[in-house]
């Protein structure tokens, strides 16, 4: 099968539980939605078409140099939206075959149910400020695997943080999912939610997204 990849490079993973730890990324060109923080808008058309082997070929090439231990590298497919493409959940089995945990970014506007279920999923529940809060799928909350899978909302001011602290509450979401509150960049300080999460003694993680405070808001591969 082919696909149009945007990317593939290794680097820190910036977001989620896993941040920090390196990662080799493997980002699909394309995405339906139109976010209004994105910061990939490069990956909606840019790309060149490869197949399967070529692109496991590459990840290895990028896995190799690597150690393994508790925090070995892992491989994630993002995008875009990977799972716009047809073929992404066999593309996400073939990475399995590496043999180092897969991880996969998605808006959760797409059907999951194809999706391997040992494949972590990290699933980004769009706000109504993020312009595309609609294209939630409410059907794939059954195919988070808790203490696998994270939820994670980008929150773009207070009222964002309001809608998603309601919206975990109506679902008993905290008794068991991981749930990642991340302040979009340059919109929303992050002091001000570390702050609210604590009055509010939510059981979420604040995530703030390592790699542009490492190198910078606009630096693609990375
Ligand atoms: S889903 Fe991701 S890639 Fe697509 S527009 Fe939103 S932020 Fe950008």
């Amino acid at each position: 099968m082919r696909y149009k990849v945007n990317e593939i490079f290794r680097s820190l993973q910036g977001e989620g539980t896993r941040a920090g730890r390196p990662c080799v990324f493997v980002r699909l060109t394309g995405c339906p939605l139109r976010c209004t923080y994105c910061d990939t808008a490069y990956a909606f058309h840019e790309g060149r078409s490869q197949d399967t082997e070529q692109i496991l070929a590459a990840v290895a090439d990028l896995l190799a140099p690597l150690r393994r231990g508790p925090e070995a590298p892992f491989v994630e497919l993002t995008g875009g939206e990977p799972l716009a493409h047809p073929g992404a959940s066999e593309l996400l089995q073939a990475l399995r075959g590496l043999g180092v945990p897969v991880a996969l970014e998605t808006a959760g506007s797409h059907d999951l149910a194809p999706v391997p279920p040992e494949v972590i999923k990290i699933v980004d529940r769009k706000t109504p400020g993020s312009g595309e809060g609609e294209r939630w799928l409410e059907s794939n909350l059954q195919h988070l695997v808790p203490g696998q899978d994270e939820l994670k909302f980008v929150l773009t001011g207070p009222e964002d943080y309001v809608w998603a602290r309601e919206w975990c509450g109506e679902r008993g979401i905290w008794d068991r999912l991981t749930v990642l509150f991340a302040p979009a960049w340059g919109t929303l300080d992050p002091a001000w939610l570390g702050e609210r999460i604590l009055a509010d003694g939510l059981p979420v993680r604040l995530q703030l997204q390592l790699h542009k405070i490492l190198w910078g808001p606009l630096r693609s591969g990375v």
